[in-house]
């Protein structure tokens, strides 16, 4: 597909021409990725941040949020239950810290995960910690992360600005996507879809950014309001209807456009439709992220508004998971790492 193409994609309305884009979509997912979704427990450590994105519920200055950072201990307990449950893999995600305590702290998080007794080696670890140095990148890969999700949030670096504030930096962040590559790590990234002043340009051009960065794998999902933020004063209409379908298209195409990544059926998705996370698998998705963080904390890790499953525990999130997948046809790569194949590939 090229740019215009997209573009036209992205402007359809007609569900019945959209049913035939998501069609297209899975048959060149079953063609290059096939019908398994691999599960990545996530584990959201720590809603401390030292940066003040414009969009995001835990952003430094918003005052109402209690911060909390989970211990080592009850970190590798929710590693234990992502074990349990047959998770070939881990996320950890926090707010951005590049403190050495913190630094030293995942290290070390990372380096028993590894090590837990039973695991054999078992878990993969995607991190997705923010901007950090070369060194920090080195030291939490060589502790055991293969895999790094960092969103460019939009690859329209004028967007962007408008998004963060004036020490938030465009190309900081696109220099920490080659350094991931270099230190070698399965590098992830991904945009906030329906953001304000976003067109849909910006969206064509994002898919067209993923394919020239050769990125492995890609968390994007539909922007949501959290409503003690400044971009929340933008929203004047009811943005959820069109933001659920911009973010099904976007994984449609992007599937179509890129072939053989791994693409996540993000959360975003379910707090938009309780069958959001479905509709992507069947939109090209390949990988979903059942919340393990223990639900006591949960409730401070609200990035946006109406997060799903907040009281929810784990195992009770696995098998309305596993139910709801089989009921779409789908196979659950219980187990496996299921790393890029567009990574593997390459190597
Ligand atoms: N702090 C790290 C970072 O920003 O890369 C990792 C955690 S951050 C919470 C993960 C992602 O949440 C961000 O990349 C952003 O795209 C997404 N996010 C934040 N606020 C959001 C919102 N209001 N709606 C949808 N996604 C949001
Ligand atoms: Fe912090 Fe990430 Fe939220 Fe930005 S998106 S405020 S870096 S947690």
């Amino acid at each position: 597909m090229d740019r215009s193409e997209i573009i036209r994609w992205l402007k359809e309305e007609d569900p019945r021409r959209l049913k035939e884009l998501y069609l297209r979509a899975y048959a060149v997912k079953l063609k290059n990725v096939g019908n398994h979704v691999f599960f990545r427990g996530i584990i959201e450590l720590s809603n401390i941040c030292q940066k003040d994105c414009l969009y995001c519920g835990i952003r430094k200055s918003n005052a109402r949020v209690e911060r909390f950072l989970m211990s080592k201990q009850e970190i590798l307990e929710s590693s234990k239950s992502a074990l349990d449950m047959q998770y070939g893999s881990l996320v950890l995600q926090s707010g951005e810290r590049t403190d050495l305590e913190f630094v030293d702290f995942v290290e070390d998080v990372v380096r028993e995960i590894k090590a837990l007794r039973d695991s054999n080696n078992s878990l993969g670890i995607t991190l997705s910690l923010g901007e950090q140095t070369q060194e920090t990148y080195q030291r939490w890969f060589d502790a055991g992360a293969h895999r790094y999700l960092l969103r460019i949030e939009t690859s329209n670096s004028k967007l962007y600005e408008e998004l963060h504030p004036a020490d938030h930096s465009f190309s900081e962040r696109l220099n920490c996507l080659e350094v991931l590559r270099k230190v070698g790590y399965q590098v992830g990234t991904g945009v906030m879809i329906g953001l304000p002043y976003q067109t849909v340009e910006d969206l064509a051009d994002d898919i067209l950014f993923f394919k020239d960065k050769d990125i492995d794998m890609i968390g994007m999902g539909p922007y949501l309001v959290h409503k003690d933020t400044p971009l929340a004063e933008s929203i004047q209409e009811d943005i959820r209807k069109k933001n659920l379908e911009l973010g099904l298209k976007m994984i449609a195409l992007t599937r179509i456009h890129l072939q053989d990544v791994n693409i996540a059926a993000t959360t975003a998705l379910q707090a938009l439709s309780l069958s959001g996370r479905e509709m992507g698998l069947q939109s090209g998705a390949n990988i979903i992220m059942p919340n393990i963080t223990h639900t006591k904390y949960r409730k401070f890790y609200q990035l946006y508004e109406d997060k799903p499953c907040l009281d929810e525990n784990a195992s009770l999130c696995r098998d309305c998971l596993s139910q709801r997948i089989d009921s779409i046809g789908e196979e659950i790569g219980y187990n496996q790492w299921g790393d890029s194949p567009h990574f593997l590939k390459k190597r």
